[in-house]
């Protein structure tokens, strides 16, 4: 790093070439006032109060925008500095209400505390009076715009970091103010009430609804999305009130408006379960710990191996789903133990584990935003991943290439350089068509292949099948656009690869996440900064769940429960002996149970009801011989058990997650469990202890992971005192290891990186005559899953409180479906009704739900056809039709 030095008050300052006059003083811990400078923004210079005087240079310039000069002599506190901030100060304080006491931001305001610096105490000009309107129109903040100093951090927040937009400086003189592009209601905006602005609001502007100060506050992680923000949790009278963001954490302080406003409300919602229940006369009834943990440990205790099923959570901290799968394994004998990542990225953990050798995501969330090219395929990640959108908004504004490739016309669009708008299930055939043109154009890495990679040749034989004018044929997209995608990905190093779900939930996912996995191979963008495959995981931990071995094959860290040394490692450990059979998979336990096999299931904080595809058949669960839920709302599914048992919620308990860039991070207890809720992994040891087995004796999160740690090679240097100092990216094997931000940088996990031929399979159920359109299923940005945490805050019911349809105008009329309408949605395995919303983001023939809502229901229409061999089901491709509510659609 090149330095200069500089004087700032007299006192000798050394700073990167580079910085402000400003950020030099503040790196130097010497105050300047500012009410326009962020650190999150580019500077602005509008509040002229950082203004110095600079020995040599003419005037009084603002530190905020002069940089830094080696030999410069500053001045931060002359008598002419002074009386300039001191009259824009006062002029600031005329323009604006005096009614400090009952503002929002009373005490935390920066007008305040300037005034104060300065010791303005006085009102030297006449009170000018702004009649604003007040837009409480968002449920969670609301706008009053005569508190506004016209900083302008709002809309730069809004525009620079989002890339939303949503907001602009408009009119001139007295009469600017940040309006909306109408002048309209924020709600009615594209706003999506993520926070930042109020965040970054140096008055009272922008305030939280009744925001009251916490008294305390408890660092720990977000529970929504594997993103896996830091957060404190604001507390007061035992209560959480509050969320900020923490800017030591991945999200550098920022958060969607799920992180930053649905949490507090959902952990004392009236709705918590707070005892447990137990089904008696067909009603379920309170009953006291003992009974409830005496009942399942007899009954537990009756089933086979064979018979009975645990179902892990992937909201659950590390330490309960290793004591989860532990009791699977130990007391119950069985590996039919897994959760939901068997429906969002199985495909991944069996796709890079074959190119690869690890399934994980390859390289860390903070390198995106400095990638020469992203390729977003199968992710909207604004939605589904906000935070990590930001980055890519970063990666754009810096001049990165941007290649979108999704069906949808989704947000990342609108900031792309090439949008690949094929259709669903068409990614291999897409991709390979890339990778041809690579070859074909000599624009791949041969020494990189030639070094690191083995099976090229076999690998470059598959390409022969896609030749463009196949590709094109099968995919929809033009041949010239599937060219210039190749170009750009391969010749603007380094190239990142971000994917989701729109990868991995198919017939043939294992084959899609292969095909990104020999793309960047193939270019050699793997093993470096900013480039790599990076599957961006759905749950808070269900990288964690993956990695603790909450999967039928596996022990935790990736163990084959069928290598025999492996086992006998277990079972010394552990002091049994262990079932050499890999279990059932999730989708597998839940047919089998079906079909009376599996007699006895122990689910944990899932709620298969609305999440598994084909879902009607879920009501089954009731029929079963013993179905026990542990949650912390009676979920739909919660309301089939024989037993429900209550579990503290995470803001209730200590333990770790691990977030999608194999980041393990403290989860802290802030307040008391809810009622009498429990921790799950409490739950989980007692139920164990109950069945007569050892090893469940934990007191503490701490000491499950000190037996983690023992276990699992690459968790084996992680302990709660380093996590305190921040998280540790796996592998991080000894005490000394500074964990691994990059996968793969010198040798492949596996040794060499394997390039695997692949063909192009057709989904499994295509449009016909009788079901002519195509359902693909993802998220909302502002609901959570099944909507059991996310439906229960009222603000986000009001920014989304219902499924919406969406398809294309020209499909709605042909159909004669209007905006707004209620449709049927049929497939070959049922129907749901939910209002149509007619909107270009869908292309011709391709329709779009969410999964939230339990009133229409979406899983019980999407294809429960598996991928081979990850058995994730296909839930991006079924075939519907549509027909108006009531009345069949004319064609
Ligand atoms: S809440 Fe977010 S999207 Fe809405 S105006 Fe503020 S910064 Fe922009
Ligand atoms: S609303 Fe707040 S952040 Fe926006 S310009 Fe006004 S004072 Fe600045
Ligand atoms: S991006 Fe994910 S982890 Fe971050 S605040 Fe939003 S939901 Fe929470």
């Amino acid at each position: 790093m090149e330095t200069i030095r500089l004087t700032i008050d007299g006192q000798e300052v050394e700073a990167r070439r580079g910085v402000t006059v400003l950020e030099a003083a503040q790196a130097a811990g010497i105050y300047i006032p500012t009410l326009c400078s962020d650190p999150d923004l580019e500077p602005y210079g509008a509040c002229r109060l950082c203004i110095v005087e600079i020995e040599g240079m003419r005037g009084l310039p603002p530190a905020c925008t002069t940089p830094a000069a080696d030999g410069m002599v500053v001045h931060t506190e002359t008598p002419a500095v002074n009386k300039v901030r001191h009259t824009t100060v006062e002029l600031l304080i005329a323009d604006h209400p005096s009614d400090c006491l009952t503002c929002p931001k009373n005490q935390q305001c920066d007008l305040q505390k300037v005034a104060a610096y300065l010791g303005v105490t006085q009102q030297r000009f006449r009170k000018t009076t702004r009649l604003l309107p007040i837009d409480t129109s968002n449920p969670f903040f609301d706008r009053d715009l005569n508190y506004c100093i016209l900083c302008g951090k709002c809309v730069r927040i809004c525009d620079e970091v989002l890339g939303v937009g949503a907001i602009t400086l408009a009119f001139r003189g007295y009469a600017s103010k940040v309006a909306t592009f109408d002048d309209g209601l924020l709600l009615d905006s594209n706003c999506v009430s993520c926070g930042e602005c109020v965040a970054h609001c140096p008055v009272g502007a922008l305030a939280v609804k009744d925001a009251k100060p916490p008294t305390r506050e408890v660092a720990t992680t977000c529970p929504y999305c594997g993103v896996g923000c830091g957060i404190y949790l604001g507390i007061r009278h035992e209560q959480v009130i509050g969320v900020r963001g923490n800017r030591e954490g991945v999200n550098k302080g920022s958060l969607c408006v799920k992180g930053r406003f649905g949490i507090a409300e959902f952990i004392h919602h009236p709705e918590r379960l707070t005892t447990p229940l137990i089904r008696r006369n067909g009603e379920l009834t309170e009953a006291s710990w003992d009974e409830a943990l005496d009942l399942v440990a007899s009954k537990l205790a009756k089933y086979s191996p064979d018979e009975v099923a645990v179902v892990s959570s992937a909201k659950c901290t590390n330490e309960e789903n290793y004591v989860i799968q532990k009791l699977a394994r130990v007391v119950l004998g069985t590996n039919n133990v897994d959760h939901c990542a068997r429906l969002c990225h199985a495909s991944t953990v069996a796709g890079l584990g074959q190119s690869f050798g690890a399934g994980a995501m390859t390289n860390s969330i903070n390198e995106i935003g400095d990638a020469g090219c992203i390729l977003a395929i199968g992710t909207n990640t604004t939605s589904a991943h906000p935070v990590i959108g930001l980055q890519v908004v970063k990666a754009v504004r810096n001049g990165a290439k941007l290649i979108v490739a999704n069906p949808r016309q989704i947000d990342l669009v609108r900031l792309a350089d090439l949008w690949l708008s094929h259709k669903p299930g068409t990614d291999v055939a897409l991709l390979m068509g890339m990778m041809r043109v690579i070859v074909d154009e000599g624009l791949l890495d041969s020494a990189f292949i030639e070094a690191r990679c083995e099976n090229y040749d076999a690998f470059k034989e598959s390409l022969k099948s896609f030749d463009l004018d196949t590709v094109e044929g099968i995919t929809g997209v033009a041949k010239d656009r599937i060219a210039e995608a190749a170009r750009i990905y391969a010749t603007n190093k380094p190239s990142s690869i971000l994917y989701a779900m729109g990868i991995t939930q198919h017939s043939h996912g294992t084959d899609n996440v292969i095909a990104t996995a020999n793309l960047a191979m193939l270019t050699g963008n793997i093993g470096q900064p900013s480039t790599g495959v990076n599957p961006l995981r759905g749950q808070n931990n269900v990288q964690g769940a993956c990695d603790l071995g909450a999967l039928p094959n596996v022990y935790p860290g990736y163990q084959a429960v069928a290598i025999p040394a492996i086992r006998e490692k277990f079972e010394a450990a552990w002091g049994c002996s262990l079932n050499p059979s890999p279990g059932l998979t999730l989708t597998e336990i839940f047919e089998a149970a079906c079909q009376r096999q599996i007699k006895a299931i122990y689910l944990v904080g899932e709620n298969p009801v609305l999440s598994e595809p084909c879902a009607h058949h879920m009501e089954e669960l009731k029929e079963m011989d013993f179905f026990v839920v542990q949650d912390i709302f009676l979920s739909e599914t919660a309301q089939l058990a024989d037993v429900v048992l209550p579990a503290a919620s995470f803001a209730e308990k200590d333990g770790t997650f691990t977030n999608t860039e194999r980041r393990v991070q403290r989860v802290r207890k802030a307040i008391e469990p809810v009622g009498d809720s429990k921790p799950d992994w409490w739950i989980t040891c007692q139920i164990a202890r109950r069945m007569g087995s050892q090893g469940f004796d934990f007191e503490h999160p701490s000491q499950i992971m000190g037996e983690i740690t023992s276990l699992t090679p690459s968790y084996g240097g992680i302990s709660y005192s380093r996590l305190d100092n921040g998280g540790l990216q796996w592998p991080c094997p000894t005490e000394e290891h500074p964990g691994t931000p990059i996968l793969h940088t010198r040798l492949f996990t596996r040794g060499k990186g394997r390039f695997v031929p692949l063909g192009y399979k057709p989904s499994m159920e295509l449009p016909d005559s009788e079901y002519p359109l195509i359902l693909t299923t993802g998220r909302s940005l502002f609901h959570w899953h099944t909507g059991t945490i996310t439906r229960r805050v009222k603000g986000l019911n009001i920014l989304r409180g219902e499924e919406l349809v969406e398809i294309n105008p020209e499909d709605a009329s042909t159909l004669g479906v209007a905006d707004g309408e209620m449709v049927r949605v049929i497939s070959r395995r049922g129907e749901v009704v939910a209002k149509a919303r007619v909107t270009e983001v869908s292309p011709v023939g391709v329709v779009f739900m969410t999964f939230h809502f339990a009133e229409s229901p979406t899983n019980i229409i999407t294809n429960p056809a598996l991928d081979p061999v990850a058995k994730i089901p296909e839930y991006k491709v079924c075939a519907v039709r549509i027909e108006r509510n009531g009345s069949s659609a004319r064609s």
